[in-house]
């Protein structure tokens, strides 16, 4: 038996964590002092911790776990492949039948020519794999110097250096020396903060002209491609105007730029269709992949590739990959995450039954006196925070500490929901039902009641 089981006190386990584990995204400093939440395990949207409190995951994790907890059918089937072939790699002329199987079920799934996958590990290791493959597409067609890539500041695309460099975080770009060189920001599509006195729509075209004007700058004979999330999630699920990515893709189609839509979050459901670039009508050249590909079961990701960039690039020895690209289990347990989705219509019940009960108790929640707007896809959603609804005013104090504040009042009414800055962030497990939709929001009415109480308590309103 090991001997640190979930049946150690809470302080014993959580003091082990300090010692020796180094938490991502946090000050581990601070988390010292206050102690880790310990999580001992889940079922369907509930999470359990090690002082027994229950709690509403509003966030599927991280934006991941589509299927909810605690299918058994996901561990059978990862033990079943683990007794049959844990491992074999993918290099060297070698295949397994659950990487075949999982190709060929998401060429299958995915839009128009999108018919080969490269695997990896993660959301990450994906979008290292697209830069250097799209890079390597136009140096095998003959144009080595259209090398560069376009993103957007707030984007988030990953934390290994060409993903991060890819992303638009700032706090990140300063650790380490990021971006690495070619790759360029423009700005966000993000009305609600950004947008002042020009509506939506306008605001929507101003944004996506500005990549029209960064290819000009850069000459498109240097630009290799777009990179962009259908809708930004770490960033705050930030839903462009209905005007942004139509013109975004008429003006990747006239520079020939190749277009990545990183499905990381809204793959797999999340917007209440396959991909969050059939929501947004968008037709990429590649798509990222990772998260609801394997509902959080297991690591894995990829990127699904359309037949014109495939077909350059499996004309070379593309000389990239992962030892785990195709991991056999992970791509078992990801086949069947995608069976168990077909089998209970869960993209039908994202569209026809869970996002109308979300929006309805959005817009409840949107009438909070500290909510300044309700910002929802199917099943991913943020409430901005502001001390003044009509002019979407940010509060005086940094940014973040009213979603700070909300978040540590989540937590204290058995509730997850993120913040990112001042914006509360929802994003449950697809398999959610109105009847558990209703406990969310009264959950997040009583947070917010708090919030507003102790914002107005420290005069910040
Ligand atoms: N792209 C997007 C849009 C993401 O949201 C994330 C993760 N939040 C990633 C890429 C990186 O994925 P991973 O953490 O699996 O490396």
């Amino acid at each position: 038996m090991p001997s640190i089981t979930n049946h150690l006190p809470t302080a014993e386990l959580q003091a082990l964590d300090s010692a020796h584990h180094m938490h991502p995204f946090t000050t581990n400093d601070e988390l010292t002092q206050k102690g880790a939440r310990v999580i001992t395990r889940a079922k369907g949207i509930y999470l359990t911790d090690s002082e027994g409190n229950e709690i509403l995951d509003a966030m599927a994790g991280l934006w991941c776990v589509n299927l909810g907890y605690g299918r058994e059918e996901m561990g059978q089937v990862a033990a079943r492949q683990m007794n049959e072939l844990p491992y074999y790699n993918t290099f060297f002329q070698t295949t397994h039948v659950p990487a075949i199987a999982l190709a060929k079920e998401l060429a299958d799934l995915a839009p128009g020519d999108l018919n080969y996958v490269f695997f990896a590990g993660s959301g990450s290791e994906a979008n290292d794999t697209n830069l250097r493959m799209v890079r390597t597409y136009w140096a095998q067609k003959g144009k080595p110097e259209k090398s560069h890539v376009i993103s957007r500041k707030n984007a988030y695309h990953g934390s290994s250096v060409g993903s991060a460099s890819l992303g638009g975080m700032t706090p990140m770009h300063e650790q380490g020396g990021l971006p690495i060189p070619g790759i360029h920001h423009i700005g966000q599509p993000d009305w609600w903060a950004e947008g002042g006195d020009q509506s939506p729509e306008e605001f929507g075209l101003a944004r996506a002209r500005e990549l029209e004007d960064k290819i000009l700058e850069l000459g498109a004979d240097n630009v290799a491609a777009f990179i962009g999330e259908p809708i930004q999630g770490a960033g705050g699920v930030v839903i462009p105007p209905s005007t942004y990515w139509p013109e975004i893709q008429r003006i990747c189609d006239k520079h020939d730029v190749l277009l990545i839509a990183d499905e990381v979050i809204c793959g797999f459901g999340r917007t209440g269709n396959w991909f969050g670039s059939q929501t947004m009508g968008i037709k990429p050249h590649i798509m990222t992949i990772a998260k609801g590909l394997s509902s959080g079961y297991a690591p894995i990701g990829g990127s699904i590739v359309c037949d014109e960039v495939a077909e350059v690039i499996n004309a070379c020895e593309f000389n990239h990959g992962y030892t785990y690209s195709g991991h056999p289990v992970c791509a078992a347990v990801a086949l069947e995450n995608l069976r168990i989705m077909q089998e209970e219509n869960i993209i039908d019940h994202v569209q026809n039954v869970a996002a109308p009960a979300l929006q309805e108790a959005l817009n409840k929640l949107g009438e909070h006196p500290l909510v300044g707007g309700v910002n929802v896809s199917g099943l991913m959603a943020s409430l901005p925070l502001t001390p003044h609804k009509e002019s979407r005013a940010k509060f005086a104090s940094d940014a973040g500490t009213a979603g700070y504040l909300c978040r540590e009042h989540c937590f204290a009414n058995n509730l997850v929901m993120r913040h990112v800055g001042d914006r509360m962030i929802i994003s449950p497990p697809l398999i959610i039902t109105p009847e558990e939709i209703a406990i969310f929001a009264d959950r997040a009415t009583r947070a917010l009641d708090a919030t507003y109480a102790d914002l107005k308590d420290k005069d910040l309103l």
